[in-house]
This record gives C-alpha cells, structure tokens and sequence, in this order.
C-alpha cells in the first residue's frame, strides 16, 4: 500500500486564492491594501530569493510590498531605528526581518523590537506567549502550514501520538502547541532524544523539522501514520527532506513531498497572517474559510 501524498503545492494555491478574494474585501472596506515590509541585511543570494519569493506572493494577492535591504555592518541602533519607524507607520500591517541576521545583530533583539500586532512571522515574545496561552495572534508560519496541511488531509489528531522531531522556536515549538490546542499527545524529540527511531514508531503523526538529509527511515515510521517533512536540504540530488520519501512512502497513510510539501504552504500563512494583522488593525473583517 502506498501513502496518500498531500500536495501542498495545490493547497497552498487555494489558501492563496482565498486570501486574493479576502484582500480585495479588505481593500474595499478598509480604504488601503495590506502592507508588508521585508527588511534584509545584506546581501546573501538565499536571503535574496526568500524576501523577493515574499514580495512576488504579497503583491500577487492584491497586497502592497516593499522591500528594505540594509548594508552588511547595519548596527542593532540603526535596525531598530527602522523598525521603530516601521511600526509607527499606519500604512505597514506586517514586517519581517530575514533570518539569519548577519553579526553583530542579535535575533532576539529584533524579535523583541517589532510591535507584536505587526510581528507576521510570530517569532516575537509576544506572539509566542498568546500562542502557548491560546490567544488570537501571528502563529509561525511553518506550523501553521502544517496544522492546515494536516487538515485538509483529514487526518485525525484527537487524542493521536504526535512526535515533532525538532526544537526550533520557528518550527518545532509552535507545532507542538498547535498540536496540543487540537488535543493530540505531543512529544518533542530533538538532539539529545534517545531512542529516536522507537520515538517516531510510537507516532500517528509525525513532523520533522531537523534539516538532516533523510534521517528518518521508513522503518521509524508506524504503519499509515501521517508524516509531514519540514526538512529542506540541499544535496547533489537536488532538495530533499528530513525524511526518506521513498521508504516512507510503502509505509505511512500520508506523507508530504520535498518539495511541493510544506515549503509552498509557509509563504500561503505569512500572507494569511499579513492580512489578519491588517484586519486587527483597520477593525475591518473579512472572514475566513
Ligand atoms: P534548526 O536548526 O533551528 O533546528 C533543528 C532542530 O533539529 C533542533 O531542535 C535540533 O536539536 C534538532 N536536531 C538536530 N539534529 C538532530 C538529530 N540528529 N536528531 C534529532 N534532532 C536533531 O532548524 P529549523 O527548525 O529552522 O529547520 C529545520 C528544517 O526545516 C531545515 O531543513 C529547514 O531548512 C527546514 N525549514 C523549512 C521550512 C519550509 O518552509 N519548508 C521553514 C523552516 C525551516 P537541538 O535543539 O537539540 O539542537
């Protein structure tokens, strides 16, 4: 028996879809398109291509996007300046600083600085902090991919055996907490996680999000479990997962491909986010499904 492989390429363009309809709407009633801002420090080639991917999303769903690229050796005092400026800006519903920051800019300072209603990464304490108290914010974008993803799917997460493979605050550790507000039993393996692969047979759902190419091995996985691979490594062989897709495959009850998996859906929820913060701000709803 073979999994059945959720196409996220397909599901992201229909949350995309969506959200163009929902941004003509809140244009409508707003007066103004939703605003994003990408800041990037630097010139990294793979920084580069991220925040115009962004910009290119935003503006084809109806949104307004600017991009802001900082010389390498911008200080912290002149990055927050900018941010500063940013969320005074009415005009700016949501900005974002491309990660990784070159030294000697320091991540959680910046997290710290952006206004949590205009933090659509939800990397910000803020927004981390109404996620785990399971209040309305910018939930990461990864996880929230994953929890629609997993939806779409149907698979069931009521009282199942979630395993997140992975710590990250931009991944792991939010998909754990979307996991326990659907009321599934959340493991949270990582590095020192002994035993990984008895770990990840005891999963219903299993997500990965390590960065290790196809470490985990089809004989880790409990038979038809759904299995989401978060992993984007890049090899001779082009981009594969954290997961050997082709093991996997004979023996989960759905698996996402690398890539066309979750990579597409990330993108689809920094829009969602960018224009839920917009709605917050301007008081304007335009519903959701
Ligand atoms: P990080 O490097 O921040 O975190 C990796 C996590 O994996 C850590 O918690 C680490 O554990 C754990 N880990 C490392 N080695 C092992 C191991 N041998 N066994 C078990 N756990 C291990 O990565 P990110 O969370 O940022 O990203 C993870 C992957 O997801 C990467 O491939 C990244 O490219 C991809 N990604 C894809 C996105 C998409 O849109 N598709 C978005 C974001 C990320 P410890 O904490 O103990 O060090």
């Amino acid at each position: 028996m073979s999994a059945t492989i959720i196409d996220g390429k397909a599901i992201a363009a229909a949350v995309r879809e969506d959200l163009t309809r929902r941004t003509a709407l809140f244009t409508e009633r707003a007066g103004r398109a939703p605003g994003l801002v990408g800041i990037q420090v630097g010139d990294d080639p793979a920084s580069d291509v991220y925040q115009r991917m962004k910009a290119e999303a935003a503006e084809g769903c109806g949104m307004v996007s600017r991009r802001v690229i900082l010389p390498e050796g911008t200080t912290q005092a002149e990055l927050d300046a900018l941010i500063d400026e940013l969320n005074a800006d009415d005009a700016v519903d949501g900005m974002l600083v491309q990660l990784p920051v070159p030294e000697p800019l320091a991540e959680p300072a910046i997290a710290a600085r952006i206004a949590p209603e205009k933090d659509v990464d939800g990397f910000g304490p803020g927004n981390l902090g109404h996620l785990m108290r399971g209040e309305p914010g910018s939930v990461p974008c990864t996880p929230s991919g994953v929890m629609h993803l997993l939806s779409t799917a149907g698979v069931p997460l009521e009282g199942a055996n979630a395993v997140v493979v992975g710590r990250s605050l931009i991944v792991g550790k939010p998909m754990g907490q979307l996991l326990l507000a659907e009321n599934a039993t959340v493991t949270i393996a990582h590095s020192r996680t002994r035993d990984l692969d008895a770990v990840c047979r005891a999963a219903d759902v299993l997500v990965v999000a390590v960065g290790r190419p196809e470490m985990v091995r089809g004989d880790w996985i409990k038979p038809g479990a759904a299995v989401i691979d978060v992993g984007t490594n890049r090899t001779d062989d082009g981009l594969v997962g954290d997961v050997a897709y082709e093991e996997a495959l004979e023996i989960a009850g759905w698996i996402t491909p690398v890539p066309g998996g979750v990579g597409p859906m990330t993108i689809a929820f920094l829009l969602a986010n960018t224009l839920e913060a917009a709605e917050r701000r301007a008081g304007v709803t335009t519903g959701s499904d």
